[in-house]
């Protein structure tokens, strides 16, 4: 079965500004990555914009107003915090990243697909319910895990978290929620300075940590010997991946020494799962990596990992 492809060229028209290192040659990077021959078998479609009712599902209403009134004018921005700007095609690309992640629950809890994967931006995972951080304005896995809770009946959605950087927004969105499953690896200390093994919810979230410097080796062993096998007992009816690639050994925003091989791997690892528990049903959706080549590569082996798996 085909790999389904979300994207949006809106999501090139956010600019947090120069030198910004979540910049929209990202995104030019990894769609240039996913245009070669191997990758035509990709079913390619535009990402819609989230409504309101999609993103009131995990954000107040008044968040969700406050965000999609900031229109800056062309070569204007609004800082919401030290890294988080607004520029004029921001609500947009924010809009189509939550949508995408949406649609991509839709066409994989329909059985149209069994993976699709988010080419979109911002990312998502640092944003809590009220209040946009690092990048990130929707909290898109969030918002596509109540989706396929509220339209399509599931009744436990696992999202886990490969970004280097813990998911404080998708945790402060599900710990109170037995229904809904976090697992993150992420490189500790670094910001957002969450993701202590202590915090574990309702039982519902595992953060795994891993000192500046783990290599391949110990991000395999983060995921097989502890996520994988509680994603197996959580037993989710959809996973939802926040593909981050900064963990990789050139990303300039953290020490860690991954490789395009282990990506490969902990995708295929997961997708192992999936197919053991939910029919295969995988959503991936782009989160952070920031070194331009590392970061075309690693989403091709990642979506490759999602094509052959
Ligand atoms: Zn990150």
């Amino acid at each position: 079965m085909s790999v389904l492809l979300l994207t949006h060229r809106a999501c090139l028209h956010h600019d947090p500004g120069p030198h910004h290192p979540e910049c929209p040659d990202r995104l030019r990077a990894v769609l240039q990555a996913l245009d070669a021959g191997e990758f035509a078998d990709l079913i390619r479609d535009q990402a819609p914009q989230a409504t309101r009712e999609q993103l009131m599902r995990v954000h107040p209403e008044n968040y969700v107003d406050a965000i999609l009134a900031i229109r800056p004018e062309p070569d204007e921005r609004v800082a919401l915090d030290g890294d988080t700007l607004m520029s004029w095609g921001s609500a947009e690309a924010a809009l189509r990243a939550a949508g995408a992640a949406v649609a991509a629950v839709d066409a994989v809890m329909q059985g149209e697909f069994r993976r699709a994967f988010c080419a979109t931006r911002p990312p998502g995972h640092h944003c809590e319910p009220a209040r946009p951080m690092g990048f990130c304005l929707f909290a898109n896995a969030a918002v596509a895990a109540r989706h396929a809770q509220a339209v399509h009946g599931a009744a436990r959605v696992a999202v886990v978290d490969f970004d280097v950087h813990h998911g404080n927004g998708t945790q402060a969105c599900f710990e109170t929620e037995p229904s809904l499953f976090y697992a993150s690896s992420h490189q500790w200390p670094l910001y957002p300075g969450t993701g202590d093994v202590t915090e574990t919810g309702v039982g519902n979230i595992l953060n795994v940590t891993l000192p500046p410097g783990a290599d391949g080796a110990a991000f395999r062993a983060a995921w097989g010997e502890q996520i994988i096998p509680a994603l197996d007992d959580f037993d989710p009816d959809l996973l939802v991946i926040s593909a981050g690639f900064d963990a990789h050994a050139a990303d300039p925003l953290a020490q860690l020494r991954v490789r395009e091989a282990d990506f490969a791997w902990v995708t295929e690892a997961l997708c192992a799962m999936a197919d053991r528990r939910c029919g295969g049903k995988v959503v991936s959706l782009l989160e952070g990596g920031y070194d331009l080549e590392a970061l075309g590569r690693s989403t091709a082996a990642h979506v490759r990992a999602l094509m052959r798996a």
